[in-house]
C-alpha cells in the first residue's frame, strides 16, 4: 500500500554494477518505501537477478558508480551477513542445497542470529518447533519439511515455499523475491502470494521480481518497473503489467517514457 509521508527504506541511486568486467547494471534508480510492493519486470537478461544478487551483496559483482542506501544505512559498505541482519532479505531464483544440515536446524540459527542482533530471545529446538509449526500453517507446508535436509529434493514448489517460509520468520524489513513464481503450478502459486500477502503490512516492503504477469494477479504491487538492458526503463502502476502482458516487451522499446506512469 502507498502511505503518504512514509519512511525510505531503499534508495537506489545511479547504480551500475559489472561482472568480470561486462557492466549489467546502467543507471538503477530506485526508490521504496515503507509499506509498498514493487514489481520488476523484464526480458530475460535484463539484469533483474543481478539487482538482486548485487543488493543482498553477491561476491561476484563490482559496484562501479552509484549509491543505496537501506533504512539510515550505507548498504553498499555491509558485508551480506550484516545486510540480513538489517533486514534485507532475497529469495533466490535457484535456492541452494545443504544436504546434512536438517532444515529445522538452518531455520532456527537463522532466527536466533536476527534475533540476538535485534536485542531479543534467542529459542531453544522445542520453542522454535512451536513456533516454525505457526508459520508452517500459514503456507500449507507439512511437517515433515523441518527434518528434510535443506532444499535437497525438494520440488520446485516446495522449495519457494521454504523461501517464503525463512521470510516469515525472519520478518525481514525489505524482502526481495527473485522469480518466486517460476516452477509453480497454479495451486502452489496461490499458496506462496497468499503467504507473502499475510507477511506484507505497513512497516515493511517487497519486490517481487518476475517474467509474468501471473504473480501480479495474486500480490498486487503498487509499483510496476520495467527493466531493459541494465536500466529501469518505465515505471508504473498494476496497470503498467497488464498492459505489458497484451502488448508486449517491444511495445516498451517503443515508448520508453512512461505513459501510465505513476513515477517516471
Ligand atoms: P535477468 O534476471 O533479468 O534474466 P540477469 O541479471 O540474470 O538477468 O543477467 C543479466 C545479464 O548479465 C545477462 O545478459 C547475462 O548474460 C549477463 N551475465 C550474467 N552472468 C554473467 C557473467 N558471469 N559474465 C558476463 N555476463 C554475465
Ligand atoms: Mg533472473
Amino acid at each position: 500500500m502507498i502511505i503518504e509521508n512514509s519512511p525510505i527504506i531503499l534508495s537506489v541511486q545511479g547504480l551500475h554494477a559489472s561482472i568480470n568486467g561486462t557492466e549489467i547494471l546502467k543507471g538503477i534508480d530506485l526508490t521504496v518505501k515503507s509499506g509498498e510492493i514493487h514489481a520488476i519486470m523484464g526480458l530475460n537478461g535484463s539484469g533483474k537477478s543481478t539487482l538482486a544478487k548485487v543488493l543482498a551483496g553477491h561476491s561476484a559483482y563490482e559496484v562501479t558508480a552509484g549509491s543505496v542506501r537501506f533504512e539510515d544505512k550505507n548498504l553498499l559498505e555491509l558485508p551480506p551477513e550484516e545486510r540480513a541482519q538489517a533486514g534485507l532479505f532475497l529469495a533466490f531464483q535457484y535456492p541452494i542445497e545443504i544436504p546434512g544440515v536438517a532444515n529445522t536446524q538452518f531455520l532456527r540459527l537463522a532466527y536466533n542470529t536476527v534475533q540476538t542482533q535485534r536485542g531479543k530471545e534467542e529459542l531453544d529446538p522445542l520453542e522454535f518447533d512451536d513456533f516454525v509449526r505457526e508459520k508452517m500453517k500459514l503456507l500449507d507446508m507439512k511437517p515433515d519439511f523441518l527434518d528434510r535436509s535443506v532444499n535437497e529434493g525438494f520440488s520446485g514448489g516446495e522449495k519457494k515455499r521454504n523461501e517464503i517460509l525463512q521470510m516469515a520468520l525472519l520478518e525481514p524489513k525489505l524482502s526481495i523475491l527473485d522469480e518466486t513464481d517460476s516452477g509453480l503450478d497454479i495451486d502452489a502459486l496461490k499458496i506462496v502470494a497468499n503467504g507473502v500477502n499475510r507477511i506484507a503490512n505497513k512497516d515493511n516492503a517487497i519486490v517481487l521480481v518476475t517474467h509474468y504477469q501471473r504473480l501480479l494477479d495474486y500480490i498486487v504491487p503498487d509499483y510496476v518497473h520495467i527493466m531493459q538492458a541494465g536500466r529501469i526503463v518505465m515505471t508504473g502502476n498494476k496497470e503498467l503489467a497488464r498492459e505489458l502482458e497484451t502488448r508486449g516487451y517491444d511495445w516498451v522499446s517503443a515508448n520508453k517514457q512512461a505513459e501510465n506512469g505513476v513515477r517516471a
